[in-house]
């Protein structure tokens, strides 16, 4: 089995999904008194949210770097980033490591694209429904029509996740705003909708939707114990 490098506490309400989903993974794939292999890196989420809204991010890839290449040397064979939004940060993360990267959004749309689905909705912070780096590689590598609630839902979906969802708060009006916004997505033709944030999970359960659900921390986790298990 190979040890899976995570680099977490963004935020660590969602790192300890991971560490439980891929442990439960672990376990059931290989039974008895098995669990993962894996060496978690965590951050002051703090100092990343303050480099985020400030657009900082070429600091915020510093640390992200120095998190990569400490789980490198303690002997991690892969890195698994625990949260969409810092994927804007992929490329610099993996340029200074010789290790490979498990990337969240191709995980995501491995899921999607085997389901058939062609026209996906996304959640997530504004810098993930936003910017390029996230639905450009859905669209670029994955052909798939990727759609984003309007400005307004955008700014509710982030607001939430910055303030409640990072800090373990689970709202119920939050999650009747959620579905209205998801509805407002299957409205305008999409046949499925990416939790892309790694807290949505926690808010937004199987069943919220009639739509599939692409939660991206359980997607993410078992395909990092998937990746694990890969014979050498
Ligand atoms: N965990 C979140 C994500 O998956 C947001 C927190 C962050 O900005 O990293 O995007």
């Amino acid at each position: 089995m190979k040890t899976i490098g995570l680099i977490g506490g963004m935020s660590w309400e969602s790192s300890i999904e991971y560490y439980r989903i891929i442990n439960e993974t672990a376990k059931e794939k290989l039974g008895g008194l098995h669990s993962a292999k894996s060496l978690m890196v965590t951050v002051d989420f703090a100092e990343i949210e303050k480099l985020q809204h400030e657009a900082r991010w070429e600091e915020a890839g510093q640390i992200l770097v120095a998190c990569a290449q400490d789980l490198e040397r303690g002997g991690a064979d892969f890195i698994v980033l625990c949260t969409n939004t810092m994927h804007k940060l992929a490329d610099q993360i993996t340029a200074h490591v010789n290790i490979p990267f498990l990337h969240i959004a191709d995980a995501t749309a491995e899921k999607i694209v085997a389901t058939g689905i062609k026209r996906i909705g996304l959640l997530g912070t504004r810098f993930t429904m936003e910017h390029d780096f996230y639905k450009g590689r859905l669209i670029n590598n994955f052909g798939l029509d990727v759609i984003i609630p309007e400005k307004a839902d955008r700014e509710i979906v982030h607001q939430v996740i910055y303030e409640e969802l990072v800090l373990g708060k689970i709202v119920d009006s939050s999650r009747i705003e959620y579905k209205r916004i998801m509805n407002d997505l299957l409205a305008n033709g999409a046949e499925g909708i990416i939790l892309g944030c790694t807290e949505i999970e926690l808010l937004i359960k199987e069943g919220d939707s009639l739509a599939p659900l692409f939660p991206t921390t359980k997607i993410h986790a078992v395909a990092a114990v998937e990746k694990a298990l890969e014979e050498a």
